[in-house]
């Protein structure tokens, strides 16, 4: 199997952090997913990098001020209490206020801003972030366990220097956050594969299929309870590919959202190991620079096991590695079996048994059918404003295009490399004194022959 350049992002913080007793959402996966990572010796074979953590101008190149203010000044006692403008930002408990909420997301951000980085400026082919992918996040609005859209502020990193991203979403909840900060914008393409009917958060039909300059760029795949891994990939394949031909990324994002997994606590689908990894597997064929990026999942040991499989994929070393799991610090909570598997269970398969499977497969290869060949492929297309006016993101005033800029600048990769690979219209926008501002991931760890392109300051995992 072809090598491929993998980055691996992961913070050794991220996994003390919690939600509080009882919330189904435990940071700590992240952790034994890398524990398991480790023990499979897979770290030697990729650049492994902490990431920089995102500072709150960073994430206002797509949340407000306001919501980004409040994130970082709020505590368990005072989330009650704040409001800005008469808006509560927290609402209901399935994001409360945990202390450290700020940095456990600047985390999750800056993973992914970083794994956009390394991807734009050529140093990786596929870049991985398990503890992003948290794709409910609104501009101004924390939802579904999410308070920052990493996923959003990846990508808009990842146009600075590509015309076209397609993001993909095999998380059980449809990828609203993400769906709804490009659904004016054909620059990217949103496709998400989720559960639909009585289920959180409620939307993603196959009517929703974008807005203005970017009609036809959503896609939407609503699945009923049970489906399996033949099933899933009886939709997967077809519809990805089509969008591959019809739109021509020039990078793809992957939410590998494990609650699809069988036997999930909070989803309902009957996804095993396998399957699920059967779409990393599928994109990494394609031969476009990818990130991988968490989301939901929450019964953990399963968890962990599909992301250090999908780390294998991503490495292209997952027939050689062991189906029996390596002594790790965890090792206790993957009896009885011990093995590096998601079975499936014994749940029926609606959309079989109903036949909607066919007719959520047609209608989305209809809706591809009317889309034009690549849209923006031509220099015209690529964008004169800057990339976050032209994205909606920004204020109207020059002013304030500026500083969009400059904190779009602050983000940007400032390798030699990447300067090359931008394209001459959005480069000229980019004055050499703004672009030369970053501060440049620290990478931990280097892979055998590759060269020391960013400074290794010593630090281990
Ligand atoms: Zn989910």
């Amino acid at each position: 199997m072809s090598k491929r350049k993998v980055a691996y992002f992961y913070d050794t913080d991220v996994g003390a952090y919690t939600y509080g007793l009882g919330h189904p959402m435990k940071p700590h996966r992240i952790r034994v997913t890398h524990d398991l990572v480790t023990a499979y010796g897979m770290l030697d074979k990729m650049h492994v990098f902490r990431p920089k953590r995102a500072s709150p101008e960073v994430m206002s190149s797509f949340h407000t001020d306001e919501y980004v203010h409040f994130l970082q000044s709020v505590t368990p006692e005072t989330a009650e209490k704040m409001t800005f403008s008469g808006t509560r930002f927290l609402v209901g408990e399935d994001n409360p206020a945990f202390e450290g909420v700020f940095e456990f997301c600047s985390i999750s951000a800056g993973g992914s801003i970083g794994a956009a980085q390394r991807i734009a400026s050529g140093a990786a082919d596929i870049a991985i972030n398990w503890a992003g992918g948290l794709h409910h996040a609104k501009k101004r609005e924390a939802s579904g366990f999410c308070y920052i859209n990493d996923i959003v502020l990846g990508i808009i990193e990842l146009l600075r220097t590509y015309p076209r991203v397609l993001y993909i979403d095999i998380d059980c909840h449809h990828g609203d956050g993400v769906e709804e900060a490009f659904y004016t914008n054909d620059r990217v393409m949103t496709c998400s594969f989720h559960k639909f009917g009585e289920y959180f958060p409620g939307t993603g039909t196959q009517e929703d299929k974008g807005r203005g300059r970017g009609k036809g760029y959503a896609v939407n795949v609503p699945f009923k309870d049970g489906i399996t891994d033949e099933s899933f990939r009886s939709v997967f394949e077809p519809v990805v590919s089509r969008i591959l031909e019809v739109f021509r990324p020039s990078a793809v994002v992957l939410q590998c959202g494990a609650d699809s997994l069988a036997g999930d606590k909070l989803g309902c689908f009957n996804l095993t190991m396998h399957g699920h990894s059967h779409c990393v597997q599928f994109l990494r064929k394609q031969n476009i620079p990818l990130i991988l990026l968490g989301g939901g999942g929450y019964t953990v040991k399963n968890v962990a096991r599909t992301w250090t499989y999908e780390t294998a994929c991503a490495l292209g070393i997952e027939n050689e590695i062991d189906p029996h799991l390596p002594w790790n610090d965890y090792f206790e909570w993957f009896g009885p079996r011990y093995r590096l598997e998601v079975p499936e269970n014994n749940m029926e398969d609606v959309n079989v048994k109903d036949g909607s499977l066919n007719i959520v497969r047609e209608k989305a290869l209809e809706q591809l059918q009317q889309l034009d060949c690549a849209p923006s492929v031509q220099m015209q297309d690529v964008p004169r404003e800057s990339v976050g006016k032209h994205l909606g993101f920004g204020k109207d005033e020059l002013k304030a295009r500026d500083d969009l800029d400059k904190k779009l600048a602050l983000i940007s990769e400032r390798e030699p490399l990447a300067a090359r690979a931008v394209p001459l219209v959005i480069r000229l926008r980019l004055p050499r004194r703004q672009r030369a501002v970053r501060q440049p991931t620290t990478a931990l760890h280097l892979g055998e022959g590759e060269e020391a392109d960013e400074p290794a300051d010593g630090a281990v995992l």
